[in-house]
Order: C-alpha cells, then structure tokens, then sequence
C-alpha cells in the first residue's frame, strides 16, 4: 500500500534524507510507516512525523499553524509540531515573519469580529470600496476575487491554467507535462467550507513566536507541495530555508498537499 503523499508527489522531487536507517529491517526508503492521526492517510518514512502521534507532512504545518494562532482543545501533539516549525522559522527572513505578523493580526481581528481589510490594499479592483472576503468566513470567496484581479498577469503559469473560469475548481496535481490533464480536481468552497468549520466562531489568541512558527509552517508546508523544493526537515541549513519559495496555494505544484488551513494561511500571505 502506498503514501498518499507519495502517491502524489513528483518522481521528479528533490532527493530527501529522511529515509528509514541504511540497516533497518524495513527494505525501503518509502516504507508505510502508518495513518495519519488527523487525516488518516496512509503515510510513509518520507513523510511522516512522531513526536506522541503519527502524523503526516500535510497536517504538520496545518496543525503546528492552528497551536500557533491559539485554537482551543488541541492534542498534546500540536505543542510539538508548534516547536518543529518553529525552529524551521527561525532561519525564515525577518521580512517573510513580518508578513506572517500581519497575517496573525488579520485573522485575529477577523476572528474577533472586526471588519475585514482594514489596511489592506485599496483600488485593486473596480469595488475598491468593498472590503474584501473574510478569510475565516469565507476563504473561497476571498479566493475567487484574488483570481479576477490577477487572472489577466498569470494566465499561463503552471497552475493558474488549472483554475476553471468561475475560480470553483483547482487541479489538485498541477505540475507535468504540458498539455497533460488535470487530476483530482479541488473545491475552492470545499476548503472554504473546511476553514469556516475549524475557525468558525473560536477567538484566536496567538501564542508567543506565532509568527515565527507559522513562517515555518508555511515554509515546510510548500517544499511538501512544491515540486523542486527539498523537504524542510531540522536538518536543513537556513541558505536552503531562505529559498524556500511562499506561493498561493492554486499556484504550487501539488495544491493537494496543502490542508486547508494552509490554504487560507498562505492565501493570506500572498495577498
Ligand atoms: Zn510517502
Ligand atoms: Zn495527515
């Protein structure tokens, strides 16, 4: 049985160290290791973590992000998973933290019932007046009116060619050859539906170094869902950390690794 990520990752990836030992037992490096916790994808040595719970390279960041913004009754194992992408953000620049910053407070104020797109960037569209979509509330809207206004620069990048013209529906598998079809289709208000369930109604109050830690949730959740980034692990040196590109989730490589708390972190930031 394979890895779900595996399944959907590219052969083409950057080789990864995090292998099972040269004289383990097991004879493969991608060797199913077990399910996934909080999503219950069968998930290999390549791709998942255990620090109290199996738990995979998708929900890591997810769940390392939710500790971070201070969602409430979560497992003991979001401490730990708050500390991994810590130490990842660490060697994140000071600019991309500082974005992150801006990005907690906006979600914060969300959450507690501000208006939306306070300080946010005005006359980008022609309903410069409007205040855009609230990203807990609503992150499919807040992406559709994100896909209008870029839609004339981008058409033709991998990826963007994937979202249908409504902004309904992204290709989940997006990286390949030209011309080569789409796969596993992703709802736009599927994930939007996903947010508003986990944040509907909850106040956030983030925690200390949640900036720091959600950079380097971002961070690993891309070199999962991009194709030529190295996995993030510990390891890494910060050069490779600093590369590390931070795209729109419907413009990564594989927009099907990303949880969907991910999405609206990472719609957010590039906004
Ligand atoms: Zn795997
Ligand atoms: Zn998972």
């Amino acid at each position: 049985m394979p890895c779900y990520l595996c399944a959907y990752q590219s052969p083409k990836r950057p080789y990864s160290r995090k292998a099972l030992p040269a004289d383990s037992p097991v004879p493969s490096t991608y060797a199913p290791l077990g399910t996934c916790w909080r999503c219950s994808v069968l998930v290999c040595s390549e791709h998942a973590y255990r620090y109290g719970a199996l738990e995979c390279a998708i929900c890591q960041p997810a769940l390392a992000t939710e500790a971070a913004l201070g969602v409430p009754d979560l497992p003991p194992d979001g401490a730990a998973m708050f500390e991994v992408s810590r130490k990842i953000g660490e060697r994140a620049s000071g600019e991309q933290i500082a974005r992150v910053e801006s990005v907690i407070a906006r979600l914060s104020g969300e959450a507690a019932g501000a208006p939306s797109g306070a300080g946010g960037e005005a006359g980008f569209s022609a309903e410069a007046s409007a205040p855009p979509p609230d990203l807990l509330g609503d992150l499919a809207g807040a992406i559709r009116s994100r896909i209008g206004a870029e839609a004339d620069g981008r058409r033709g990048r991998v990826g963007f060619d994937a979202i249908d013209d409504e902004g309904s529906f992204v290709a989940g598998v997006n990286a390949g050859e030209e011309g080569r079809p789409a796969t596993s289709a992703l709802s736009v208000d599927a994930i939007g539906a996903a947010v508003a369930i986990a944040f509907g109604g909850r106040d956030l109050r983030p925690i200390p170094d949640a900036a720091v830690a959600v950079s380097g949730a971002l961070l690993m959740a891309m070199s999962t869902a991009e194709e030529q980034v190295p996995p993030l692990g510990l390891e890494v040196p910060a050069r490779l950390v600093e590369e590390v590109p931070i795209r729109a989730p419907w413009e990564v490589s594989h927009p099907l690794l990303l949880d969907p708390v991910i999405w609206m972190v990472s719609t957010a930031y590039t906004e």
